[in-house]
């Protein structure tokens, strides 16, 4: 067996693994090609960084591209984002005219590996209008969203629909997301890879030199959030809920961690606004990290005594499962794919506002047992539905269904007299 898939046996157990080299046999030597829009920063990244190396070694022929655009792109793609969220930030006629050209040249750009590719898995509504530039296409071709699409902007949805429906497949994280598209609709959660540096074991001496190169006192309650500066990630109410907090426990610390993503314009704007929330409290740290700082979050996790991720909208939240995995009790904003994470009362608290964070986070500071018992169990949680083997097993059952699908379907029309 080789290196990585070893390493997974010893974690999710060797029926795990064996499942994933029978899965894989038939795929072995395909070429399967990801697409996304950032090489670093986000959920997706994270994902497509430890998923791809897992499929190569199963000896499908994987492949991860990234799209090229310039600013005026991504401000667009944002407000796809944002209104597939629910906000209403429409992209004008100009910004369309950019994404489809960014989109073209990138066709362009990737069609020697797009024309050949057997599976292709195009992530979020960056790259989706390719397809439309390969109609003589030899593969599969599958959208995968991240997004909370449960309640999209209708034009917005309309106008990336005309794209999304010519897919073979789509994939949302959960049954809320999917959205009417004339085409098989696969339900696949995200998952970690417990040997990245984000998620591996640190030493006690590395977790120390983190807390102490950031000012953070072991010996007093900390709150982490890890996140893009984001206003869906609502770092706001998290610094809101640290406030009421700090009436009850005046030793309180908050860590604020996140770094840009390269598709993701807004993050200097609402890095500001923070910033100036939490201007004049010195244990409130906002601290902007470089996009290659796996170990310093790992540690950051590791030193909270609790885990916020109040977000009010939410795909999945790679960074719940993080600290669930670490064994943390993890307060989540009631939203999307987190629902599929804390389990209230067990795993961590669902809320729906900052008062409603303050309180959870009160509660669980006063009964430091149960703060620990939820965070076994969150661990307990993680390794038996979000780890990557389970991803791999899901992409590997997908693209053997849709591959075989046409070989394997019984036709009835030929019984027809
Ligand atoms: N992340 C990171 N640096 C940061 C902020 C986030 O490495 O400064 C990572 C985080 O640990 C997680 C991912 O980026 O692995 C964020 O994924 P999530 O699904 O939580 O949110 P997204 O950014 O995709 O909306």
């Amino acid at each position: 067996m080789t290196e990585l898939l070893e390493r997974y046996a010893e974690v999710a157990g060797p029926d795990a693994v064996a499942q994933l080299r029978q899965l894989a046999e038939p795929l072995k030597g395909m070429k399967v090609v990801h697409v996304n829009s950032t090489r670093v920063g986000g959920g997706v990244a994270e994902i497509l960084n430890q998923l791809v190396p897992l499929l190569r070694e199963l000896g499908v022929n994987a492949e991860w591209h990234v799209i090229e655009g310039n600013a005026a792109f991504f401000t667009c793609t944002k407000k796809f984002h944002n209104c597939l969220q629910g906000a209403v930030d429409r992209p004008s006629e100009h910004d369309l005219a950019i994404y489809e050209q960014v989109n073209a040249e990138n066709a362009e750009r990737l069609a020697p590996v797009l024309k050949e590719a057997d599976v292709v898995f195009i992530h979020d509504p960056q790259p989706a209008a390719l397809i439309r530039h390969f109609p003589e296409r030899k593969g599969k071709w599958i959208w995968r969203c991240h997004i909370d699409a449960s309640h999209p902007d209708r034009s917005v949805w309309r106008y990336l629909r005309q794209f999304l429906k010519d897919y073979d497949a789509s994939i949302f994280s959960l049954p809320d997301f999917a959205r009417a598209l004339p085409h098989p609709q696969y339900l696949i959660a995200p998952a970690i890879d417990p040997f990245s540096g984000k998620n591996c074991d640190l030493s006690e001496d590395f977790i120390d030199a983190v807390a102490s190169d950031f000012n953070l006192d072991r010996g007093r309650p900390l709150l982490v959030q890890v996140s893009r500066f984001d206003r869906f990630k609502d770092p706001l109410g998290v610094i809101r809920a640290y406030q009421i907090t700090k009436r009850f426990f005046p030793s309180v610390q908050l860590v604020l961690a996140g770094g840009g993503a390269t598709d993701d314009p807004e993050g200097g704007m609402v890095l500001a606004e923070v910033r100036a929330a939490a201007a004049g409290d010195p244990n409130i740290h906002v601290l902007e990290l470089p996009s290659d700082a796996h170990r310093i979050i790992n540690a950051f996790q590791r030193l909270a005594t609790i885990v916020l991720q109040k977000s009010t909208r939410e795909g999945f939240g790679l960074t719940v499962t993080e600290a669930l995995w670490k064994g943390k009790p993890v307060i989540g904003g009631n939203a999307g794919g987190i629902r599929l994470q804390v389990i209230n009362h067990h795993t961590g608290f669902l809320v729906s506002s900052p008062e409603g964070a303050a309180m959870r986070i009160r509660y669980l500071l006063e009964r430091p047992d149960q703060a620990q018992r939820m965070g076994e169990k969150g661990r307990k949680y993680v390794r038996e539905n979000f780890l990557m083997t389970r991803l791999a097993r899901d992409h590997l059952t997908l693209m053997v269904a849709l591959l075989r699908r046409e070989i394997e379907r019984i036709d009835t029309t030929q019984w027809r007299s």
